[in-house]
């Protein structure tokens, strides 16, 4: 059985915020939970984030009231902690004195979402990202499957969500049936069980989306994809806590690392997973970019293709 963790980056609706929209599946074999669940408690555990959620988008960030610290790298874990909720302290009562609601707003949703890595600095913070992205990216067990979406180029009043879902839902699902054809010309039974190329999806309990994919995912049992019926999926989605699931937070980083190469063209967190994508006879198929009729040189459209050779 496989365990497909699903997350996005960027927002669907057309906006100044993200040029693309991702929707980005993480499958493990179910078996192999606990080891690699361990194995990203032990790298969390070395920046003493073991009881911390990895929320890379906050990670990955500058944080501007660190650079006003004198020596700050040269501190302890607890005396960054001080120094910095000082700081930031200081922040608010200037944001607050300006009477501007937005800034103070935003100030404390992004103070709040990244208390748990102020003993950090940027440098830190950015290697454990990296360490994290090669373990993922050393899981040879594991699929990436995502689809990701230059948002003015899907035609008007198409629902951008429903076709990501649609896109991961039916390559994850193509996986699975390439597992099990595999096995069953292996000889079938002495080589494992039907059981072993199911899969099931497993979602951030996320309000907004989760009505809707539970309903799409009735609908695609009932119908099928535009492709395929996807008998090898079972169930609707589950959700689960991202806070608590590390898995969760795993597919939250390579949606973002994902995300952040088709936006700004960074490459080392990407190149890092990009071997993971499915791949079929040395084409990747586990990823697409949509661009609509444009024609797009990336290296995830080249080897979609099947031209580029990868490293
Ligand atoms: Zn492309």
């Amino acid at each position: 059985m496989y365990f497909c963790y699903l997350d996005e980056s960027g927002t669907p609706q057309l906006g100044a915020q993200t040029s693309h929209f991702i929707l980005l599946g993480m499958a493990i074999p179910a078996a192999a939970w606990h080891q690699k669940d361990r194995r990203v408690s032990v790298i969390k555990a070395r920046y003493a984030l073991q009881d911390a959620e990895i929320h890379t988008g906050y990670i990955a960030r500058r944080f501007p009231e660190q650079e006003h610290i004198a020596n700050f790298e040269q501190m302890d874990s607890v005396q960054r902690r001080a120094a910095m909720t000082q700081e930031r302290k200081n922040s608010l009562i200037k944001a607050a004195a300006l009477k501007t609601g937005d800034r103070l707003k935003s100030l404390k949703k992004v103070y709040a979402k990244s208390a748990d890595y102020i003993h950090l600095t940027h440098a830190q913070r950015t290697q454990l990202l990296q360490e994290l992205a090669d373990e993922i990216g050393g899981w040879n067990d594991a699929r990436l499957f995502a689809d990701a979406v230059d948002k003015v180029t899907m035609p008007p009043g198409v629902d951008v969500f429903e076709k990501t879902f649609e896109q991961v839902v039916s390559r994850f699902h193509t996986f699975l049936t390439k597992r099990e054809k595999e096995r069953l010309n292996r000889g079938g039974a002495t080589t494992g069980t039907s059981v072993d190329n199911q899969g099931l999806l497993i979602q951030d309990n996320n309000q907004t989306v989760a009505k809707k994919i539970t309903a799409l995912m009735r609908k695609f049992h009932q119908q099928g994809t535009l492709w395929a019926k996807v008998d090898r999926i079972i169930e609707t989605p589950l959700f689960v806590d991202s806070s608590l699931t590390s898995m969760v937070q795993m597919a939250d980083l390579c949606a973002y690392a994902t995300r952040r190469f088709f936006e700004n063209g960074e490459t080392d967190l990407f190149d890092r997973i990009f071997g993971r994508f499915d791949q079929a006879s040395g084409r990747i198929v586990g990823i697409r970019h949509y661009v609509g009729a444009k024609s797009c040189e990336c290296k995830v459209c080249a080897a979609h293709r099947g031209i580029a050779k990868q490293k």
